[in-house]
């Protein structure tokens, strides 16, 4: 599979600050991102939630900033939400929106007690307007980080998010840990490059690990989040849900804004609840490299749109 040959030098090319001025200069690549990304400013965020809501999908959103370098940075990228969780609200949106949050953007790798703080704000903000605040998982070697922040965080607000990844061996406690009551979990398979030390190299590993992972949370008491697109997990998904007794307002499938839209839409018209994981923002390098290293399809038309023109 080409994915496997180029996602790898695709993941590299996601950290790589040449190409990411390269990439982020040239006026050609402008189309291939509006695909991914729902725009770079406040309005063009709320238009993407309020089109998905007149669909019947809701919102998780994304303000692009990851990896900073200073405090300063961190503190606009906590502004940002708060800017956002302010205006969800007086646009009446709140209740459709949950927001997404990368610890590393709120200055994670800088001090710890620095993305703490700024993710207890984005929480306190949430919930004044009847948002959810979840936190993304990044690299594998922020993990214990995040869960020990989500454990704080969760002291005073119970109802945020939680990202497990079944690319990674230790997974499968950490979901046992968060298969409670009131824990909303939600499952991914991975998108950063991991070494075989600390993550399952083959994709069929993977998928097998997010069939057990899936099974623990269905069984558990909390609310699972299924964030893939890939039809067999959606399928055994629905299959552990009525094996499980669920109620169908127990869980929740979650797919990437612009990504197999028709398939969100067959699962509103099945009675499902979705929920469309919308980015935007000005900092969308990395966050497009993901999405392009994942699948051969999206490079491809990503590619063609440099030798069209
Ligand atoms: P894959 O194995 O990539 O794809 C399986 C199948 O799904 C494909 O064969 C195809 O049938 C279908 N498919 C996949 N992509 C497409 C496409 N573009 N168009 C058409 N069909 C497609 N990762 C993290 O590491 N941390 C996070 O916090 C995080 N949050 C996420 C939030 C959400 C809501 C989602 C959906 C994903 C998130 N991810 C996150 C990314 C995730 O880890 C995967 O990299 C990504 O979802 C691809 O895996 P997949 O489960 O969709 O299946």
């Amino acid at each position: 599979e080409v994915s496997l040959v180029l996602g790898p030098i695709l993941l590299s090319a996601a950290r790589s600050q040449t190409l990411r001025r390269l990439v982020s200069a040239s006026p050609l690549t402008r189309p291939v991102v509006d695909r991914f990304v729902a725009g770079e400013t406040l309005p063009d965020a709320l238009g993407a939630v309020r089109e998905g809501a007149a669909d019947g999908i809701d919102a998780t959103l994304d303000f692009l900033g990851e990896d900073i370098t200073s405090e300063a940075e961190a503190l606009a990228n906590r502004d940002a939400y708060l800017r956002l969780l302010e205006a969800l609200g007086t646009e009446g949106l709140a209740a459709r929106a949950d927001v997404s949050v990368k610890l590393s953007a709120f200055g994670q790798s800088l001090r710890e007690d620095l993305a703490l703080e700024g993710a207890r704000r984005v929480a306190e903000a949430a919930r004044a307007v009847g948002s959810t605040l979840t936190l993304d998982m990044e690299d594998h070697t922020t993990v214990d980080s995040t869960l020990g922040i989500l454990g704080e965080l969760r002291k005073d607000h119970p109802e945020t998010g939680a990202v497990l990844q079944s690319y990674l061996f230790r997974t499968e406690d950490d979901a046992k840990a968060l298969a409670h009551e009131g824990s909303r979990v939600r499952l991914v398979k991975g998108a950063y490059k991991e070494p075989a030390e600390v993550a399952f190299q083959h994709k069929s590993e993977v998928d097998r690990n997010y069939v057990r992972l899936l099974k623990i949370l269905m069984a558990g008491g909390g609310y699972p989040m299924i964030g893939s697109h890939d039809p067999r997990m959606i399928e055994i998904a629905k299959t552990l849900a009525t094996r499980n007794g669920r109620t169908i307002d127990s869980y929740e499938f979650q797919m990437l804004y612009g990504i197999r839209t028709e398939a969100q839409h067959k699962l509103v018209n099945e009675g499902h609840r979705v929920r469309a994981y919308v980015p935007y923002g000005g900092d969308w390098y990395g966050y497009f490299m993901r999405r392009l290293a994942e699948r051969p399809a999206n490079l491809v038309f990503f590619l063609r749109s440099f030798t069209t023109r």
